[in-house]
């Protein structure tokens, strides 16, 4: 049987996301032990849930977000060698509406100062100058903090997260028919937020080689080389 090589594209930490349970160390034992090679940290930022003090001056903030992702990694570097942790963010911009960003670093955070203030269009069109990508999280998640009624763009996204592993299977139903209306690629990630609740594992893609960093992780995503793990399955 053909090798894949799983990343969650999906996780928070206690660290970066008041919502989150455990620590970032935690988070890379526990997809190591489920046989994962990595995932990308995804943390709610400045207009979400972020455990991370707004009064702080910029730098100091996103630099946060950077430590965090770097303990991650060092812990990941010093038990698992081939285990790749990559950094990302879940920004919300509006209504309790969220996108995934992958292939961005510090320097891109440090270079756009007030990134939260940007209208989605602007925070989109600035992720890929980068080099960047952009799969909106659930993006039919129906709660009491998400207004549904507010109209989505898909024209700024590069992906639609299909699969969210704490989604009701309706709304990734939906999310598959938007992703297919707008011909945009697809995502699927866990959103877990705990080392031990049971999402680890469960989402993610597959892929036939193994990304080593977040370029190639957006260069593999491109190329549509990646596979979904649909509860735990990776689909055909
Ligand atoms: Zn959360
Ligand atoms: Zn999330």
């Amino acid at each position: 049987m053909e090798k894949l090589y799983k990343y969650d594209t999906h996780v928070h930490d206690v660290v970066c996301s008041l919502c989150g349970k455990s620590e970032p160390e935690d988070m890379v034992d526990a997809y190591a032990k489920a046989g994962f090679s990595g995932f990308c940290i995804t943390n709610h930022f400045f207009l979400g849930n972020t455990a991370v003090d707004r009064t702080l001056p910029w730098d100091q903030f996103v630099t946060a977000y950077w430590e965090d992702y770097l303990r991650a990694k060092a812990h990941a570097e010093k038990h698992y060698p081939d285990f790749t942790v990559l950094f990302g963010l879940e920004h919300h911009y509006a209504a309790g509406k969220e996108v995934l960003t992958y292939g961005i670093d510090l320097e891109f955070l440090l270079k756009h100062p007030n990134l939260h203030e940007y209208s989605i269009k602007d925070y989109c069109a600035a992720v890929h100058e980068a080099g960047g990508y952009i799969s909106h999280a659930h993006p039919f998640r129906d709660r009491a903090y998400i207004d549904m009624s507010y109209e989505l763009d898909p024209s700024n996204w590069d992906a639609v997260e299909v699969y969210n592993h704490y989604n009701h299977p309706e709304e990734n139903e939906l999310a598959e028919a938007l992703a297919a209306e707008h011909g945009l690629q697809r995502t699927s990630g866990s959103d877990e937020h705990h080392a031990e609740r049971g999402g680890v594992g469960m989402a993610g893609m597959a892929f036939p080689y193994p990304v080593r960093s977040e370029q190639e992780f957006v260069a593999a995503l491109r190329r549509g080389d990646g596979r979904c793990i649909l509860n735990g399955v990776v689909e055909e």
